[in-house]
């Protein structure tokens, strides 16, 4: 309907010039088009048309959009257009991707491959030998993506020079906040040099370390930011009342679900003791909280990623730090304390657009609080009032009767209850009454 009602029916590309590739009028080298359609990609997404020109045209650029929403291409096609035809420096990477992860930045290196145009580009990333990084750093790579642990090591042994980087690209900058990276990232921004261009990509720009970072080492940068933050969107959030009796009962039906499960509390007493209560019903659960030293922390993270840990019970600061796709369902055991806090629990579930479902656990007497907070954030809810064996809980959230029963779990509370591998039980069926028999969890 955005022809006038008078116009006579005509191609829809009369009138314009010869049609051209979306991406072409971006700016970018043809060659690069060129490659992008070789590679099916065909139209910018909005984050890649946004950023795109202002980052060809030497800006300093704060990108926000979702995971999954094409930031690799936003910085990386203009990096490489911009890096292209000139030589390679022996150990002096003249572009630099810092990413948070060892797997993101292989990831990030297979994506930008096909656009090479003719550059190197090398990885500096742990899990790898760093000899083998060092050598290729030697012979010349013009962009260089990197975990900031294993760059660091590479300059301290002089393998790497940062002083001739053009352009640097921070990639999940909320991430590596997380993970404690920001001091390391900031020692290797500051060995490049001042004004060389800087990229700052992320989901969130929202955390203050990552408002420092962009103050410090970004010039009058554009920002770009695209839809909105991507959990709140997707998410389906349900108000679960219960009666405060009921509410631990609730809570272990939910964590005994399949599938990982992300339990907001607020207190680090309140995190232990929900893991151990959670835990002498057989679920594999871990606690995830301040107290508990950086690498420990990474431990469980690792142990949730590979799903050793189905149920992780956390607490607002420690949840920063989690990164773990497919988290199909986050529980507010304890109400947040804020909207923010809500928005940034909910946040993660339904990464990338995947499913996920938000529930909170309501009692009587946090009614006012709740509904006051979930007003404030935004955030369209749906209210049930539930028991721990009710079908409805099931359906809303998978939650089953845990392995073992509060009954039978006294005698043994202290010693773990793990159930014998390969005693694989029918897992009970869908609508079932409430099993008298404890099913077991399958071991993975
Ligand atoms: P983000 O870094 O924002 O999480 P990625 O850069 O990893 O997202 O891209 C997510 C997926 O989208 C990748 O599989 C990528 O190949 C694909 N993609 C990126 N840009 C386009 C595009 N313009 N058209 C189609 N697919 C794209
Ligand atoms: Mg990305």
């Amino acid at each position: 309907m955005a022809e006038p009602p008078s116009s006579p029916p005509q191609p829809s590309n009369a009138g314009r010039p010869a049609p051209r590739p979306p991406f072409a009028d971006l700016g970018l080298p043809v060659l690069t088009v060129q490659a992008l359609r070789r590679e099916g990609f065909t139209d910018p997404r909005p984050i890649q048309d946004a950023a795109i020109p202002d980052a060809l045209a030497g800006r300093d650029v704060l990108g926000r959009a979702p995971t999954g929403s094409g930031k690799t291409l936003a910085f990386g096609l203009p990096m490489l257009a911009r890096l292209a035809g000139r030589p390679a420096i022996p150990r002096a990477p003249r572009g630099l991707v810092l990413a948070p992860t060892r797997e993101l930045a292989l990831q990030i290196e297979r994506a930008l491959e096909p656009f090479a145009l003719g550059l190197r580009l090398g990885t500096a990333v742990g899990g790898l030998p760093t000899a083998r990084q060092a050598e290729k750093l030697l012979r010349g790579v013009d962009l260089l993506i990197a975990t900031p642990g294993r760059l660091t090591d590479l300059v301290e042994q002089g393998a790497a020079v940062l002083d001739s980087v053009q352009v640097t690209v921070l990639d999940e900058a909320d991430h590596m906040a997380d993970f404690g990276f920001l001091p390391q990232v900031r020692r290797l921004l500051d060995a490049t040099p001042a004004d060389g261009q800087r990229l700052l990509f992320s989901a969130t720009l929202d955390d203050d370390s990552v408002q420092d970072l962009v103050r410090h080492y970004l010039r009058n940068p554009v920002t770009h930011s695209v839809a909105p933050e991507p959990a709140a969107a997707v998410a389906v959030h349900h108000l679960l009342f219960v009666d405060t009796a009921d509410k631990p009962a609730v809570l272990a039906r939910i964590a005994a679900r399949e599938g990982r499960t992300l339990m907001f509390v607020r207190t680090q007493y309140g995190a232990e003791k929900l893991t151990r209560r959670l835990r002498d019903e057989g679920i594999a659960v871990a606690a995830l909280h301040g107290g508990k030293a950086q690498n420990r922390r990474l431990r469980t993270l690792a142990a949730f990623a590979d799903g050793a840990v189905s149920t992780l019970v956390a607490t607002d600061i420690a949840a920063r730090g989690i990164h773990v796709d497919a988290v199909s369902l986050v529980v507010h055991a304890d109400p947040p304390t804020s909207p923010k806090d809500y928005v940034h629990r909910a946040g993660r579930t339904a990464r990338a657009g995947a499913a996920g479902t938000v529930v909170t656990v309501v009692t009587p007497d946090q009614r006012a609080e709740v509904s006051a907070l979930i007003q404030a954030a935004e955030v369209e809810t749906v209210t049930h009032s539930v028991r721990p064996a009710d079908r409805q809980l099931q359906q809303l959230t998978g939650a089953r009767a845990p392995a073992v029963t509060p009954a039978a779990a006294q005698p043994a509370a202290r010693d773990r209850v793990r159930p014998p591998r390969g005693s694989g039980q029918p897992r009970r069926v869908s609508g079932s009454a409430p099993a008298r028999r404890p099913h077991r969890r399958r071991a993975r």
